[in-house]
């Protein structure tokens, strides 16, 4: 699929299963220059290119960070050493590195388009989408971070990611009436209405999966997992528990369940092992409920 006029994309090398193909790090050109979309890792052969590019397409006004994962924002600080962009973030809370903040609805002005924030938390509590303004020449085109996936879903890993606000972020862009989608891992996609839509209707799936699954007798999250990834291969369940954690923070707010102490003797589950693909994310530690039993009301 073609790019929209004056976005270029430049793959990062750090290809694994949370991160598709690797990092999209999107130049967005206007008539003062570029902006850089997620510098991506820090791995210099990539930030030199993009460095590299910017220079040949009018030269580097700012660096804008989606989220503070590391596979998205890691790269940040040697880009702004070779381009001296500043770096622009929801926060510096989730990217230490950046040097200004941007509220929702915050323009990067290029001359002739600019860029707006959208926040947009639920994968991580500081996500922005950045929706191209180009006075009617491009309408509808979204670079959406993690709040998509070229392929799949994407995860949403307590306590930095929430799902009740992940939800609501959806529908916040959905209400922006986007036509294309720009994510930050995998191919554009240009049916966005269907695919934010369809975004939603899998929670939903899972939110029902996630009831059956429950009874009034406590239940551990890896035994939910079994129960509803069944179509997930095991070495992704340690993804599932943390997606199901998430699921239940939902229903517990809905005081729909509760939580009960793990047992004594509960064993570590291989779905709870430390090394699992989350960490390529930057998801670390144990959330509060990851080794709690849960029930129905
Ligand atoms: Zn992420």
């Amino acid at each position: 699929m073609s790019l929209p006029d004056g976005v270029a994309l430049l793959l990062a090398p750090n290809p694994s299963p949370m991160t598709l193909t690797g990092t999209n790090t999107y130049l967005v050109c206007g008539s003062t220059g570029c902006a850089i979309i997620d510098p991506g890792p820090e791995i210099e052969e990539h930030l030199r290119a993009v460095a590299d590019e910017a220079r040949a397409l009018g030269g580097a006004q700012a660096i804008l960070i989606t989220h503070g994962h590391p596979d998205h924002v890691e790269g940040a600080a040697r880009l702004r050493e070779l381009t001296g962009a500043p770096i622009w973030a929801w926060s510096r809370e989730g990217s230490p590195t950046a040097d200004m903040a941007l509220n929702d609805g915050g323009i990067v002005s290029l001359g002739d388009r600019a860029l707006q924030a959208v926040f947009t938390p639920g994968h991580r509590y500081d996500h922005l989408c950045f929706l191209l303004e180009d006075s009617g020449r491009d309408t509808g085109v979204v670079f959406a971070g993690d709040l998509v996936a070229g392929a799949g879903t994407v995860v949403i890993a307590p306590p930095e990611g929430d799902l009740n606000e992940y939800l609501a972020s959806l529908s916040h862009l959905l209400a922006e009436e986007p036509r294309l989608l720009l994510p930050g891992h995998g191919p554009a996609r240009d049916d966005a209405r269907a695919v934010l839509e369809g975004y939603i209707a899998h929670r939903e799936d899972r939110e029902r999966q996630l009831l059956s699954a429950l009874s009034a007798e406590p239940a551990p999250i890896p035994l939910l997992v079994n129960r509803i990834y069944t179509d997930v291969p095991a070495f992704l369940h340690a993804v599932a528990a943390y997606s199901t954690l998430a699921g239940l923070i939902k229903l517990e707010r809905e005081k729909r369940v509760v939580r009960l102490p793990a047992t004594d003797n509960a064993e570590e589950s291989p779905a709870l092992q430390e090394h699992s693909p989350l960490a390529l994310e930057g998801v670390v530690g144990r959330p509060d409920g990851l080794t709690a039993r849960w029930r129905l009301v």
